[in-house]
């Protein structure tokens, strides 16, 4: 068995089992996005590489999918442990590679060990599941419902949260039946080799999960390779359209996980300590890097005056900074999204918009640092306001009912999350039913368990990740029909 360094390694493929480096003509950068300076670099994988790893997908999927349920549920508790493991390194490498606060980076691997066990779990019972009879036609037909695994599926994910929106992907995918190659992003290139590592210690038969570092070279290949029987995109909305175009040209199922500019609403009898938490929390934890981020604040006029207040104290306290001098908040992850959201803070000042903290870029040793920013009083019209920003910049609007709070939430072409902070639960419940939102929160920061389900409405996306929904994402019914045996 060879063993790997997690940052110092000239293989970045791993594919039928083995390792390789990848053939791309550039190599990927791993860069600390609190000083700007790459740590390491590798080869990138290319179009090539990934034929080649959707082969040994296809290769494997008869083996895979014929293994049994209660086998492939024993290599995900592997995937758990293997994560469990390595749990020092991984949260360090988040730190450095990603700019995570120590908390946060192992949330990240938390949140990936319980999906790979949730999945165990699901795994275990799915065999005896299989062949539920249905009495057709008064009796004279029965039939059998199966459902089997769509095939080699192929899963690209973005830089944000590598680990986990990797392993909710890789989870159900195996638990199905199905063999993977995992496309994992230019960005943070290092943090998924783990899965290889781990794939070759518990002796994951080879090709079932193939993994290619590379950019979008390797991401295109992806939607064009001829094995592959399914996508499941997570990335932003512009590049979602692309795969789903290039998927479309043959008709196979797909799968995103796309942006979102979730509201979060505050009703008037709300507790400002709790409102403030939801808030804080839903904006600037990771930095405001979350697809679910509750980027527009809409608040009841009543308490507006000391809700912001209450807020824009407790943003300016969040220490930013490097995560490995103890930072509460750490950098913009690429230079790519840091030189956007400061496009974002200068479009603010050209709106002249009101500004209640953060709202600079504080010059920190090179590192991508954006200050916790608060606008207050956003028009509606404003790009503050209707786009997604993907850093910690909330846009705030104060609103004298609740219908308009909802109208305000829903006039918004994206559908991914939202939460509701109210004193009143029946009331919240009323706010939560009426925002058009996959997952809503009320009265509690973003928590996300695996056996929940993950994805929106609108523009924000195809399909449900997590819970048994995330598994049927990777699995078609057969129903076979039988005349009744008497
Ligand atoms: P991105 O769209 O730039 O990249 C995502 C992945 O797609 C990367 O691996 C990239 O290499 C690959 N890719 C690029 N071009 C491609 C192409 N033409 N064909 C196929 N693959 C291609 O996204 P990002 O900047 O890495 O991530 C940020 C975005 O992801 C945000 O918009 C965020 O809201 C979204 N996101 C959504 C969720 C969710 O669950 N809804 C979760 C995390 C992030």
């Amino acid at each position: 068995m060879t063993h790997h360094s997690p940052i110092q390694r000239e293989t970045s493929i791993y594919s039928g089992g083995t390792w390789k480096a990848g053939r791309g003509t550039g190599r990927l950068a791993a860069v600390d996005p609190s000083t700007g300076r790459a740590f390491a670099d590798l080869p990138a994988g290319n179009a090539e590489d990934v034929q080649e790893a959707a082969a040994h997908a296809a290769a494997a999927f008869p083996g895979w999918k014929a293994a049994g349920s209660a086998r492939r549920a024993g290599f995900l508790r592997g995937f758990a442990e293997g994560l469990s493991r390595r749990r020092g390194v991984l949260v360090a490498l988040q730190m450095r590679a990603n700019g995570k606060p120590e908390a946060e980076a192992g949330i990240d691997l938390d949140d990936a060990v319980a999906c790979f066990a949730y999945y165990a779990d699901l795994a275990e019972g799915l065999d005896a599941a299989q062949d539920a009879r249905v009495a057709h036609g008064g009796g004279a037909h029965f039939g059998l419902v199966r459902r089997e695994p769509l095939g080699p599926a192929g899963l690209i994910v973005p830089w944000n949260f590598p680990l986990v929106t990797s392993a909710w992907k890789i989870a159900p995918a195996l638990a199905a039946g199905c063999t993977a190659v995992l496309k994992t992003s230019e960005m943070t290139p290092l943090a998924e080799l783990a899965y290889g590592d781990i794939a070759e210690e518990i002796g994951l038969p080879p090709g079932v999960l193939n993994i290619v570092t590379g950019g979008a070279e390797a991401g295109i290949a992806m939607t064009r390779a001829p094995d592959l029987r399914k996508i499941s995109f997570t990335g932003s909305n512009m590049t979602g359209a692309a795969v789903m175009k290039a998927v479309a040209a043959r008709c196979l199922p797909v799968s995103l996980e796309l942006g979102g500019k979730s509201a979060i609403i505050v009703t008037a009898d709300a507790d400002i300590d709790q409102a403030v938490e939801c808030i804080a929390g839903g904006i600037f934890f990771n930095a405001g890097q979350m697809c679910s981020a509750t980027s527009r604040l809409i608040v009841d006029r009543a308490i507006e005056a000391p809700l912001l207040e209450a807020l824009a104290e407790a943003a300016r306290a969040i220490v930013t900074g490097n995560p490995f001098d103890g930072a509460e908040m750490g950098p913009i992850t690429t230079r790519a999204q840091y030189l956007k959201v400061l496009d974002y803070l200068g479009a603010a000042r050209a709106e002249g918009l009101d500004c209640i903290a953060g709202g600079t870029a504080p010059d920190m040793d090179g590192g991508n640092f954006i200050a916790p920013t608060i606008y207050r009083g956003v028009p509606r019209s404003s790009r503050i306001w209707t786009e997604e920003i993907f850093g910690p910049v909330l846009a705030t609007t104060s609103v004298g009912s609740d219908a308009e709070a909802l109208a305000v939430a829903n006039a918004s072409e994206f559908g991914l999350a939202g939460t509701v902070v109210s004193g009143d639960w029946e009331r919240a419940k009323r706010l939560a039913d009426g925002l058009e939102a996959g997952q809503v929160w009320i009265n509690t920061p973003q928590a996300v368990y695996p056996d929940s389900a993950w994805g929106g409405f609108k523009q924000s996306g195809i399909g449900r990740e997590l819970g048994p929904w995330g598994l049927s994402g990777y699995q078609g019914i057969k129903h076979i029909l039988s005349p009744a045996i008497s």
